[in-house]
């Protein structure tokens, strides 16, 4: 047994100690793991007849966060969710991280400390054991990529591509509370626009609201319990997880399924706090909805003659499940019904690497 025990105090980085502390205070795992951190690698015994899930997701400093706005502990936190909300839109269960940081030497021990504290926060309250990593040296930014394995049953992995005409499109929690949020770090304690009833209702709950939008942007909920209920009951065609916004998330699904949809605006799930938030700051909430990423919410396909069982199984679990609109023949493409009830093509707002003019609003995504 590893016991737990005092913070990583050195003054300065040194590779053999950072990882030797790392071990001590982070690397604590159950009896699957024959070999953990300290060798030339992990063992792992494998669950017997499951499939393997595989996943990483590499964190350029710059470009996917700002240390100047967000702190590490946040960076931590969010790289596991990310990866947490893949396998949950495999419909898997997470089990072990792997985590490889570049640093420079001018970052110190305790900010390293806080990433982990970040990270195992998340890991941990889905049993996910740190098994390795790696540790280097860089020149001038931070860099982490983080690799999690999870598990599914054969034959019961959600993907991408099994969305068919006449499903109906579903999608859990609330979406747009994470670009809110992050909206609300950026400029400052309340939206601007004046006088209006939204900005009254804003105020009035204030703090109660600022700190639940703030709280889903620096730490989104994976969704694993509801991923895991709709693979073991086969329940859905397909998932994907809203981590660029849901309009673009939906185009991958359609793209991958050769099939179009039908999003009806009225439809959306938005909290009341993000309501009350768009009304204060003059903004469309629907807008809000569709273009937020981050929200770490599943967007899934779901065969008419299973809604039934869906909405059931949603109540007796406690899960919330919005039926936000329908698939559609591909030639129809992507449409919205907008609240006026005219439907319109659904423009995709989706980020890109590469592209010009990008890489700050995807860092904005990712500030505090
Ligand atoms: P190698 O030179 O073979 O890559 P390392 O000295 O880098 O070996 O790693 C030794 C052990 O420490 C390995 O088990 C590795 O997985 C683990 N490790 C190294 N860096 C990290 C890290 N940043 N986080 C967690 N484990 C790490
Ligand atoms: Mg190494």
């Amino acid at each position: 047994m590893v016991p737990r025990s005092s913070p990583l105090v050195a003054s300065r980085l040194d590779e053999f100690r950072l990882i030797r502390d790392l071990h001590r205070r982070f690397g604590r795992t159950g009896p699957a793991v024959v070999c953990g951190i300290g060798d030339d690698a992990a063992i792992i015994r494998p669950s017997p007849g499951r499939h393997l899930i595989l996943t990483t997701d590499l964190l350029a400093e710059g470009i996917h966060f700002n240390l100047g706005t967000a702190t590490l502990e946040d960076v931590g936190y969010k790289a596991a969710v990310a990866n947490l909300s893949d396998i949950a839109a495999m419909g898997g269960i997470p089990h072990y991280v792997l985590v490889a940081v570049a640093l420079p030497a001018s970052r110190r021990p305790a900010e390293v400390e806080q990433f982990y504290q970040g990270l195992m926060g998340a890991c941990r309250s889905h049993g996910v054991q740190l098994v390795g990593g790696d540790t280097s040296a860089s020149l001038r930014s931070v860099f982490i990529s983080l690799t999690m394995t999870g598990s599914v049953e054969p034959r019961r992995a959600l993907t991408r591509n099994g969305a068919r005409v006449g499903d109906l499109v579903y999608v859990t929690g609330t979406l747009g509370d994470s670009l809110a949020g992050l909206t609300l770090f950026a400029t400052g304690r309340t939206p601007r626009s004046a006088g209006s009833a939204g900005r009254k209702r804003f105020l009035l709950h204030g703090d109660r609201y600022r700190r639940a939008l703030m709280l889903r942007h620096l730490r989104p909920t994976p969704r694993i319990g509801e991923g895991r209920l709709l693979s073991t009951q086969r329940l859905a065609t397909a998932a994907i997880d809203v981590s660029d916004g849901l309009s673009g998330d939906l185009a991958h699904v359609c793209e991958q399924s050769g099939v179009g949809a039908e999003i009806e605006a009225s439809a959306l799930p938005l909290s009341p706090a993000c309501r009350a938030y768009a009304a204060a700051a003059g903004l469309d909430p629907v807008g809000i909805a569709l273009r937020g990423g981050e929200d770490y919410e599943l967007l899934f396909t779901v065969p008419p003659h299973k809604r039934a069982t869906l909405e059931r199984r949603a109540r007796e679990a406690g899960y919330r499940f919005s039926r936000i609109g329908t698939i559609r023949p591909k030639r129809i493409g992507l449409r919205l019904k907008g609240i006026d009830g005219v439907s319109r093509r659904l423009e995709i707002l989706s980020y890109r690497h590469f592209q010009a003019g990008q890489t700050t609003q995807r860092e904005a995504a990712w500030s505090r």
